[in-house]
């Protein structure tokens, strides 16, 4: 068969998986970061702290919702742009928490996970290779992935440990009449860190003075540590120019469901609304209307899961430092940084897949979420998940001072 041509080459090529086999068999495509690094963690029986998903159940109202969703026989496909309930609860939810109005009615739209509404709002966006996206590196893996898949191009502003706030000047220079999308995370996958708002303000400056729109991921919106979310979209003349991103799969330890949105002016949800529906048509039915009932829970259940995630995250910081590491000092999300020069590691890459998974902990080495250029800076540095249970991480902090001895 002749080599198959289209998109999924430039798409593997931006997010890095693209190499030609060493004995001559022609071009391979590895898969991402997350399932390599979880099928190491299967084979090896090291405990998984790479992929970041919970290993407990969210609340028993949600789960209960879906079964009875699914018993009351909401098992055909949901309208397009999501549930009118759930849209609802997405609406009331961000004036809840942020003070935003949003009409349920053309203003939000449910997705497959946060996946899809990233992939379809760039698809969406983007026209072509003159084209620029603005990212902050160290990126989820899906962001360059989709960049190249939409045919753009990616420009990256670094994020350098320890704090991990982007350099003011840095972002000036990168954001220009070029660019079309500055792509936010916040709180930031891999990093931990969460934005100043002094950086929010500066993203929403550039996008009005480029004209550029901001799309915002804020999947570990209820996951902060110090202070409450803010949303790009809640400061002064954000909320014409940006598309907020979100999950139910982080707040509510639903990986698995993938029910995600967007919220934003109706142009630009029509604009991502028209790819949604060519892409996967309609998201799971049963998940909705239980992903709206979690939304809809009391202020204690939000506060709860901030604070349990915090303390994991302390609970996982005192063991890396116990055993030798530097540790950043994340701020929300389930990651922390931890840099592994002080045990003699210079290839974070060869330490997560050798000899850290051989003395049982499975991480993820940060160089897996930067562009090639950039991948020395990165080199020592390892992003650990926190989000399972305290005798989990407390057995993984003892393997890694056993191995630190
Ligand atoms: N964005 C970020 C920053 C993430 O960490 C993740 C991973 N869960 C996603 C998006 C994808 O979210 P979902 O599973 O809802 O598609
Ligand atoms: N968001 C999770 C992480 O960053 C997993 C995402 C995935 O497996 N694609 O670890």
């Amino acid at each position: 068969m002749r080599d198959v041509a289209g998109a999924w080459r430039r798409t593997a090529e931006g997010a890095g998986l693209l190499r030609t086999d060493p004995s001559g068999g022609g071009v391979v495509v590895g898969s991402t970061i997350f399932a390599e690094m979880t099928a190491l963690a299967g084979r090896t029986g090291a405990i998984n702290l790479g992929q970041g998903f919970p290993d407990e159940d969210g609340p028993a109202e949600v789960l209960e919702a879906a079964r009875d969703a699914i018993a009351r026989g909401a098992n055909q496909y949901a309208p397009g742009p999501g549930i009118p309930e759930l849209r609802q609860a997405i609406a009331e939810h961000q004036q809840r928490f942020y003070g935003l109005g949003h009409d349920p009615d053309g203003e939000v739209l449910v997705t497959t996970g946060a996946t899809e509404a990233l992939a379809s709002a760039l698809l969406a966006l983007i026209d072509g290779p003159e084209d620029e996206v603005v990212v902050f590196e160290p990126y989820y893996d899906s962001y360059a992935a989709c960049v190249a898949l939409a045919g753009a191009t990616l420009r990256t502003v670094p994020l350098r440990w320890p704090d991990f706030q982007p350099d003011l000047d840095e972002l000036a220079d990168a954001v220009t009449d070029r660019t079309r999308v500055i792509l936010v995370n916040n709180p930031h996958n891999p990093t931990g860190t969460v934005f100043e708002r002094r950086v929010l303000e500066e993203i929403v400056s550039l996008a009005h003075l480029h004209d550029a729109v901001v799309v915002s991921d804020e999947v570990y919106e209820h996951l902060t540590f110090d202070a409450p979310h803010l949303p790009v979209a809640a400061l002064p003349g954000a909320a014409e120019r940006t598309l907020t991103i979100s999950s139910g799969g982080k707040t509510f330890r639903t990986t698995g469901w993938k029910i995600g949105w967007a919220c934003g002016p109706a142009e630009l949800i029509t604009a991502v609304q028209t790819v949604k529906q060519f892409l996967t048509y309609t998201s799971g039915s049963p998940f909705q209307p239980a992903i709206a009932a979690g939304l809809r829970l009391p202020d204690a259940f939000f506060a709860g899961i901030a604070a349990d995630m915090k303390r994991k995250s302390e609970i996982l910081g005192e063991g890396l430092r116990a055993a030798g590491l530097a540790v950043s000092a994340p701020r929300g999300s389930y990651f922390t940084v931890a840099d592994a020069s002080s045990l003699g590691v210079a290839d974070a890459d060869a330490f997560c897949r050798g000899e850290l998974a051989q003395a049982g902990v499975v991480a993820i080495p940060l160089t897996a979420f930067v562009t090639p250029e950039r991948r020395a800076e990165y080199a020592s540095l390892v992003r650990f998940a926190a989000c399972k249970r305290t005798e989990v991480l407390d057995e993984a902090a003892a393997r890694l001072a056993a191995y630190a001895r």
